[in-house]
C-alpha cells in the first residue's frame, strides 16, 4: 500500500483502520466511539453502488455516539466511569445531562428520550457534533503527530478550533472516499467486536479500581438488556399472539423478546426489530444473523399495526432504520456467511433479496 488515497479493498482498509487504532496512543474512547458510529451509519446507508462516495452528516454520527455512551454513563459499582485520561469530558457530560433529565421518571432508552424531550435532545446532538468535529474526526485517520494520509474521508478542513458556522459551510458532513462506505459495512462484523474489545481495555486503563476483582465491565458497557422490554412484550403479545416467532411454540409469561437483527451488530430496540421468542430459539440464535426469510417476515408485519402499538406505548418502531440495517447487513455479507435458520440449524447467506431492498428509500439523517 502506498499510503495515498483509500485502499480499494475492504481487507486492506480494515487493516489500516486497526493499524491506526493500535499505533495511536489512545487517551480517550472517543475515537473508538466515532469509528463505531461511522461503521453503523455505513451499514444503514450502504450505497447501491459499492464504489460510491457517501456523505455522512456529523449530526448523525453524534446521535450514534450518544447512543453508544447512553448505557455507559450510568454508575458502575458506585463509580462514574472515566472514558479518558483527561479531566474534560464534554461528550459524557452532554450525555449525562440528557440521560438525567430523560430518566427522571424511570430508566428509558435514547429513542424514548428523544421522543419525550426533543429540545434537550437537539442540544445534546449539537454539542456532541461540535466536539466530534474538533477532536476525534480530525485525528481518526492519523498516526501520532498528525502523520499519515487520510484514507476514509477528507479531513483537511477540520481542526480543534472549528466553529459551528465553519462546519455548516461544509454542509455539516464528512464525505467518505469512494468505496469506503461499502468496505466499512462489509467489515462491520469484524470491526464492531474489535472496537468493543479495545474499548473495554481502555476503560480498564482509565479506571484503576476495575483491575482488582475483574467485574463484568464489558456487560456494563455493551450489554443488550439495558432497557426493559416489558412494554413491547405485552404489546406484541396482544397484537401478534403468544407464539414463538421462529418455531410457533406457545409462549409462557415473561418470554424473551428477541432482536431479529442481532443487538451486537445493530443496536435497534424499535418494535420493527422485536419479536417474541421462546427461550430455546432466543438462546440458540444469540448473536447470529437470522436467515433472510425470518427478517423479511418480521419486516412484513402490518406496519400500521406496529405504528399503532408504538403510539399506544410511547415506543418507536424504527421501521426505516431496521429495514435499512437489514439491507446493509445482508448485502454486505459475503456469500457463504452463516445465518441462523432455526434451532440447531444453521444455513448460509441467501442471495435473493426482496426488490425494494436494493433501492435506498431511507432518510439520510435522523432516527425514526
Ligand atoms: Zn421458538
Amino acid at each position: 500500500m502506498d499510503g495515498t488515497g483509500p485502499p480499494t479493498d475492504a481487507l486492506a482498509l480494515g487493516q489500516r483502520v486497526v493499524a491506526v487504532l493500535e499505533t495511536g496512543a489512545r487517551t480517550a474512547t472517543y475515537k473508538l466511539a466515532t469509528l463505531s458510529a461511522l461503521v453503523g451509519f455505513c451499514v444503514e446507508h450502504l450505497p447501491a453502488d459499492p464504489a460510491a462516495a457517501l456523505d455522512v452528516p456529523i449530526d448523525a454520527l453524534a446521535e450514534r455516539v450518544i447512543d453508544l455512551y447512553w448505557p455507559q454513563v450510568r454508575p458502575f459499582d458506585g463509580h462514574r466511569l472515566r472514558q479518558s485520561s483527561q479531566p474534560k469530558a464534554r461528550i459524557l457530560t452532554a450525555v449525562e445531562v440528557l440521560r438525567g433529565a430523560a430518566n427522571a421518571g424511570g430508566v428509558v432508552g435514547l429513542s424514548i428520550a428523544r421522543l419525550r424531550m426533543p429540545d434537550l435532545y437537539r442540544e445534546a446532538v449539537a454539542e456532541v457534533a461540535l466536539t466530534l468535529a474538533q477532536q476525534p474526526l480530525y485525528r481518526l485517520q492519523r498516526l501520532p503527530g498528525g502523520r499519515g494520509e487520510p484514507f476514509l474521508y477528507d479531513d483537511s478542513w477540520l481542526h480543534s478550533g472549528i466553529t459551528r458556522a465553519a462546519i455548516a459551510r461544509h454542509g455539516g458532513v464528512i464525505r467518505l472516499f469512494p468505496g469506503v462506505a461499502a468496505a466499512l459495512a462489509r467489515l462491520s462484523g469484524l470491526l464492531t467486536p474489535t472496537l468493543e474489545i479495545l474499548w473495554v481495555q481502555d476503560v480498564r486503563r482509565y479506571n484503576a479500581f476495575l483491575d482488582e476483582d475483574v467485574p463484568d465491565i464489558a456487560g456494563h458497557l455493551f450489554g443488550r438488556d439495558r432497557v426493559s422490554l416489558a412494554k413491547p412484550r405485552v404489546a406484541l403479545r396482544e397484537a401478534f399472539g403468544t407464539q414463538c416467532f421462529y418455531c410457533a411454540t406457545s409462549l409462557s409469561d415473561g418470554n424473551p423478546v428477541d432482536h431479529v437483527l442481532p443487538w451486537s451488530r445493530v443496536p435497534l430496540d424499535g418494535l420493527a426489530n422485536l419479536v417474541l421468542a421462546c427461550g430455546g430459539c432466543n438462546t440458540d440464535k444469540r448473536d447470529s444473523l437470522p436467515a433472510l426469510a425470518h427478517t423479511e417476515r418480521a419486516l412484513s408485519r402490518d406496519r400500521t399495526v406496529l405504528e399503532q402499538l408504538a403510539a399506544d406505548i410511547g415506543w418507536p418502531t424504527q421501521y426505516d432504520r431496521t429495514l435499512a440495517a437489514a439491507r446493509g447487513l445482508y448485502r454486505s455479507s459475503p456469500p457463504g456467511t452463516p445465518t441462523w435458520q432455526g434451532r440447531s440449524r444453521t444455513g448460509t447467506w441467501d442471495t435473493v433479496f426482496p426488490p425494494g431492498w436494493v433501492v435506498s428509500t431511507v432518510p439520510e439523517t435522523g432516527f425514526t
